[in-house]
């Protein structure tokens, strides 16, 4: 008798099948949650329901995928893709292809916004500011209108966009807002109003977009039944991956969206909750049942698939003492395994020749790098080991540091392109005309003045340069003028400006080399994208890392050590996981506020590093742990102690180690000969001399 086929959903436990399978087939009613720890297959379920959605006949274009980051939602859809390619050849093309609109809130809803632009009232060219753009536009703004020069102090530029964007983000009280976040400037919550309202005003005459109004349109477009409806007409499914890392408008999009639930299918793990500080709230996990009548299917998955006992034992422990969670302690069937390691060294200096050593001699018993992972809590804190690393060779990437977009140079080529893109937007073309020599800021708010600020771009014309940016003037014009409107055609905009750039980038900036080949790199990034508008939006939505500039590491090598951010390695898994500075002044940071709700945020932080851990976990102590401190106090050292996230209750999990360089014996005296050699008169004798 034929054997019926194996199913992917055979790859399920009957759980993660439960959530797989919800209502797929009947009339689509009633929305799904998985709520559940750190490796138990959440993503893993994503998946396979896609898959199985697609294979029961939902048209693939009819799915909306949901993720933090492009990545993820790549990764997401090769994924489905490789599953679909087994199951139905060719096809598959088609279903990557589909699930390609698929992403992260900001870009979905950059690109609903730009197709409903016209019914709401927005500039179809709108352009979009990143946080820096945007507390740049906030600070121009605090200037007009005199904030800047008040007597009590006013809040700078980046705590004014910061309150906004959480009175925005979490749809609260300014008065709110402030008393929690920031009590010291509750006296100016008057006049907040008036800075923001100035701020909304500028953007919108200029045509530009934040990050939170990406979010804040498209809640309110969707508010009107309309919209949400024609909206909602696409999609048959939606699934969201993280959603413990939602915010309120995010949470009240999805609900416009899928008002009775129907289709909608969100998975998140509250005890991996790491984006309070951007307003994110775990209410919206937590609220979700509630929210839809019939009530959502809630399935939890209780096992863990990623890593050993021993250390799924430690990461249980650590988030034990939060005190308020709702996923249960997972259990593991990977009973056998090494304890994690604790390991106290003396600095920052010999953390980093530890974990360089431990590295190396992992990959010599055939742990290649890429399963070798080293988190931290701040990009800064991989310094000292991404010197260790490249003076002995060993490629590395490094993830959630520094932003490509944010090297001044490629600043300037893509503030060209974004002016010639939205003539209005005023920053762009502020630091656009900048390049040219012999402009500086006094005549580049001049031309942009100039026609009443309507097209910057057109104003380069008329206006009179003064005579000592002459010589720059015409070529830049010529630029402008070929690049307006739609532009030359896509790439070659990027190339054209790049030509023009070239000569001044030695003036402008050092290393004039290594900046050239970020450039040649960007025009490569610049190839893969349709059009000009998408890549403008796109790289800056989900800027792509920066590569590490360390000379004399092949960077693209395929194995490499991922360095990485705690909070850019969420959703991952590796063999072997190293997190620095396990210490109390940096996990807990103690940069932030300090209120208690910051701290267990921390505390959930060093859960989510601990579960990224599959065989082989350490947590790496700096005796001597450096702070910089943006305090009056200045930058200090701090003599560390652990950090009270591991309490000694729970310190028999691990396995304590006190590690000392070898190379410490190097002050110690050394055997010195006790005769003396005049090697200057040999040398000359050997020449005659004397
Ligand atoms: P996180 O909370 O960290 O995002 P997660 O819940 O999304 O984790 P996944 O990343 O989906 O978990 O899965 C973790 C690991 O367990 C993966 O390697 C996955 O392939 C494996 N896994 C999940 N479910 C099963 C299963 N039923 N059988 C075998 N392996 C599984
Ligand atoms: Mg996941």
């Amino acid at each position: 008798p034929p054997i019926a086929p194996a199913s992917h959903l055979d790859e399920l436990n009957t759980e993660q099948r439960r959530a797989a399978e919800h209502d797929v087939g009947d009339q689509e009613c009633g929305p799904l949650l998985v709520i559940a720890g750190a490796g138990s297959g959440k993503t893993k379920t994503i998946v396979h329901r896609v898959v199985h959605l697609i294979e029961t006949g939902v048209d693939p274009r009819r799915i909306l995928l949901l993720t933090f980051s492009r990545r993820a939602a790549a990764e997401i859809a090769k994924r489905v893709e490789q599953i679909s390619a087994r199951l139905m050849g060719q096809q598959s093309i088609v279903v990557a292809d589909a699930l390609a609109g698929s992403g992260t809130f900001h870009s979905v809803a950059a690109r609903l916004l730009r197709e409903f632009a016209e019914e709401i009232g927005l500039d179809p060219n709108f352009t979009i500011h990143d946080r820096e753009d945007s507390a740049d536009l906030m600070n121009m703004v605090r200037h007009e209108l005199g904030y800047d020069r008040t007597e009590v102090r006013f809040p700078s530029k980046s705590s004014c966009l910061a309150i906004y964007s959480r009175v925005v983000n979490a749809e609260a009280d300014l008065r709110d807002v402030l008393a929690k976040a920031s009590p010291q400037y509750l006296g100016w919550v008057d006049e907040l109003p008036k800075l923001f309202a100035a701020y909304v005003d500028a953007k919108q005459r200029q045509g530009v977009l934040d990050y939170d109004d990406l979010l804040l349109y498209w809640a309110r477009m969707v508010d009107d039944p309309s919209f949400a409806a024609a909206i909602a007409d696409r999609y048959d499914h939606i699934l969201v991956d993280e959603y413990q890392d939602t915010n309120r408008l995010q949470a009240s999009i999805l609900l416009a969206l899928k008002p009775d639930g129907c289709g909608l299918a969100v998975v998140g793990d509250d005890a991996q909750a790491i984006y309070g500080f951007r307003s994110a709230t775990v209410r919206n996990i937590l609220d979700f049942p509630k929210a839809f009548s019939p009530p959502a299917t809630i399935v939890t998955l209780e096992r863990n698939y990623r890593s050993t006992q021993p250390i799924l034992a430690a990461a249980n422990a650590v988030i034990g003492f939060a005190t308020e969670r709702f996923t249960k302690n997972l259990r593991t069937e990977r009973q056998s395994g090494d304890l994690p390691q604790l390991v106290t060294v003396p600095d920052e200096a010999s953390q980093a020749q530890y974990v360089a050593d431990k590295i190396l001699e992992a990959r010599e018993d055939g742990l290649p790098l890429i399963s070798q992972a080293v988190l931290f809590r701040t990009a800064h804190h991989s310094g000292p080991l991404e010197v260790e690393l490249t003076r002995r060779n060993v490629p590395f990437r490094k993830f959630g540091g520094l932003k490509f977009l944010d090297a001044a140079h490629i600043r300037d080529v893509l503030a060209v392109l974004r002016w010639a893109e939205n003539p209005r937007d005023r920053l762009a073309g502020f630091r656009a005309l900048q390049l040219m020599r012999g402009v500086g800021p006094k005549v580049a708010a001049a031309v942009l003045d100039f026609t009443g600020g309507f097209n910057g771009l057109a104003a380069l014309d008329g206006f009179e340069p003064p005579s000592r940016a002459a010589e720059d003037w015409n070529g830049f014009a010529e630029l402008v003028d070929r690049l307006s409107d739609t532009g030359t055609g896509w790439p070659t905009d990027i190339e054209l400006v790049r030509h023009w750039y070239e000569p001044h980038l030695e003036r402008l900036h050092e290393d004039a080399q290594a900046r050239l080949a970020d450039l040649m790199q960007l025009e490569q990034i610049a190839a893969g994208f349709e059009s000009r508008q998408r890549f403008l939006t796109e790289l800056t939505l989900d800027p792509p890392d920066a590569v590490s500039d360390e000379a004399g590491v092949p960077r693209r090598d395929d194995d490499y050590v991922v360095l990485s951010t705690i909070h850019s390695a969420k959703g991952q898994e590796f063999k072997s996981v190293f997190v620095l500075n396990t210490v109390d002044g940096c996990i807990p940071s103690d940069l932030g506020v300090g209120s208690a709700d910051d701290i267990e945020e921390e505390r959930r932080l060093l859960y989510v590093a601990m579960t990224r851990a599959m065989d082989h976990l350490h947590l790496v102590m700096p005796h001597r742990f450096y702070v910089a401190q943006q305090t009056r106090h200045g930058d200090r050292h701090l003599y560390a102690s652990r950090t009270r996230f591991i309490p000694p209750s729970i310190l028999p999990l691990f396995e304590s180690i006190v590690w000392v360089p070898a190379r410490a014996g190097e002050d110690a005296p050394k055997p010195r000969p006790a005769n003396r050699l005049d090697l200057g008169a040999k040398m000359r004798g050997m020449w005659g001399g004397t």
